[in-house]
C-alpha cells in the first residue's frame, strides 16, 4: 500500500488532500499517479467511482506554473461533469493559486470570453464549446502541456470523436496526454493509438465491470403495473437519495409528474431542459432538498454525487454498457449501494444481456406486496 505522503508532489496539494479527507489513494491513483509524474503518457482503466478525477488531477496540478495562460486542459463529455471536475480541481488546488475554468454550452460565451481574458491555467469543457471557442481564437491552446480526455468512452458514445480529433490536432505535439475511461472500446484504442506516444496503461480490474460495492437485483413487473410497482419499491426501500433511469425524455418528464403527484420529492433531467434549469435540478439534489432525480442516459452521465443509496432502472437500458455507467452513479468511494432494476416479460431479453456482460447473474426480488408497504 502508498500513501499520499510518498508522492513526490507540491506541499500544498497534500494538505488539501487532507482538508478532503482522503487517507489513502485509491488503486487507480496509486498506479496513475506515479506514471504521470514522471512525464508518460498514461491511460487509465478503472470502474467509475474510483477516483479517476484525482489521479489525473494531481499529478496535472502538479504540474501548473504560476503563469497565466492555459496550460492543461480536460475534456469531459458534459457540462455537469466539467463542473464537477472543475470543482474537485479547485478543492485540490486551494492552497495553490491557479485559476480554472469550466467551458460549456449553454453558459454565455461572452461570460466565459472575459473569464478567459483574466488568465485561466487550466480548461474544463466539454469538446463542442470548447471547439467554438478556438474558432473565435478566444481560446489559445499553444502552451497547453497536459490534455485529459476525461471519461473517454462517454465521450465518443456522444459522438464527440470529431471534435476531439480537431482540438488534439491544435496542441503542440510534445505535450502530455492522458486517457481516461471505466471502458475500453475498440474506438478508443485506436483513438489512442493516433493521439498518444507509448502510452503506459493502468488498468484496475479489468474484466470485473461493476463495484463490488452495489447490490444488484431485478424486479418482474407488469407493463400496465409499473408505476404502482416503483412506488411499492420506493417505499420498502426508503432511499436516501436515489435516481431513477427512464428512456427518454417524455417518459423522464412523465414518471416526474407522476411521482410528484404521489407526494415524492422528484424532479427531472433532462436534454430538454435550458442550463439554469438543469443546474437547479442538481443543485436541489445536490443538497437533498429533493430525493429522487429521474433522468435519461446523457442526463445523468458521470454525475457524482454523494449519498446516492439507489440507482433504479424504471426502463431497463437496452445496451449493456449504459447498464454499467447508470450503476456506478452508486456504491461510489467505497460506499455500498442499490442498483434495482424493473424488467417487464419482453425486456428480459435485455437483463440477460446485460448479465453477459457483467459477468455475473442478478438475483430476482418479488415487488413488496401492499400490505408490506403500508405499515
Ligand atoms: P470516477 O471518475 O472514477 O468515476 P471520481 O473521481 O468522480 O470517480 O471520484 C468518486 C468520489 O470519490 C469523489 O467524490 C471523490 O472525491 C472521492 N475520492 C477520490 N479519491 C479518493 C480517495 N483517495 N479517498 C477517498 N475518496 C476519494
Ligand atoms: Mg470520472
Amino acid at each position: 500500500m502508498s500513501y499520499f505522503e510518498d508522492f513526490t508532489i507540491k506541499e500544498e496539494i497534500k494538505k488539501a488532500i487532507k482538508d478532503m479527507g482522503f487517507e489513502e489513494p485509491s488503486p487507480i491513483q496509486e498506479k496513475a499517479i506515479p506514471a504521470i509524474l514522471k512525464g508518460d503518457d498514461v491511460i487509465g482503466q478503472a470502474q467509475t467511482g474510483t477516483g479517476k478525477t484525482a489521479a489525473f488531477g494531481i499529478p496535472l496540478l502538479d504540474s501548473i506554473t504560476n503563469e497565466p495562460h492555459v496550460q492543461a486542459m480536460i475534456l469531459t463529455p458534459t457540462r455537469e461533469l466539467a463542473i464537477q471536475v472543475s470543482g474537485e480541481l479547485q478543492k485540490l488546488s486551494r492552497h495553490l493559486n491557479v485559476r480554472t475554468l469550466p467551458i460549456y454550452g449553454g453558459q454565455s460565451i461572452g461570460h466565459q470570453i472575459k473569464a478567459l481574458k483574466q488568465g485561466v491555467q487550466i480548461v474544463i469543457g466539454t469538446p463542442g464549446r470548447l471547439q467554438d471557442h478556438l474558432r473565435r481564437r478566444t481560446l489559445k491552446l499553444d502552451r497547453v502541456q497536459m490534455v485529459v480526455l476525461d471519461e473517454a468512452d462517454e465521450m465518443l458514445d456522444m459522438g464527440f470523436v470529431e471534435d476531439i480529433e480537431a482540438i488534439l490536432k491544435q496542441i503542440n505535439v510534445d505535450r502530455q496526454t492522458l486517457l481516461f475511461s471505466a471502458t475500453m472500446p475498440g474506438p478508443i484504442k485506436k483513438l489512442s493509438k493516433r493521439y498518444m506516444v507509448d502510452p503506459v496503461t493502468v488498468s484496475i480490474n479489468r474484466g470485473e465491470v461493476t463495484a463490488p460495492s452495489i447490490d444488484q437485483a431485478y424486479f418482474k413487473v407488469l407493463e400496465r403495473n409499473k408505476l404502482e410497482s416503483l412506488c411499492r419499491i420506493l417505499d420498502s426501500q426508503d432511499p436516501e437519495l436515489g435516481i431513477i433511469f427512464s428512456r427518454t425524455k417524455k417518459g423522464v418528464a412523465e414518471l416526474t409528474e407522476s411521482l410528484q403527484a404521489r407526494g415524492y420529492l422528484a424532479d427531472g433531467l433532462h436534454g430538454d431542459l435550458t442550463q439554469s434549469q438543469r443546474d437547479a435540478v442538481m443543485k436541489k439534489f445536490r443538497d437533498s432538498s429533493i430525493e429522487f432525480l429521474v433522468a435519461t442516459d446523457v442526463a445523468a452521465r458521470g454525475i457524482d454525487v454523494e449519498n446516492v443509496s439507489h440507482v433504479i432502472n424504471y426502463d431497463i437500458p437496452q445496451d449493456p454498457e449504459s447498464y454499467v455507467h447508470r450503476i456506478g452513479r452508486t456504491g461510489r468511494a467505497g460506499r455500498t449501494g442499490q442498483a434495482l432494476t424493473l424488467v417487464t416479460p419482453r425486456e428480459m431479453k435485455h437483463l440477460r444481456a446485460i448479465e453477459a456482460e457483467i459477468k455475473s447473474q442478478i438475483p430476482t426480488k418479488d415487488v413488496p406486496s401492499i400490505e408490506e408497504v403500508v405499515e
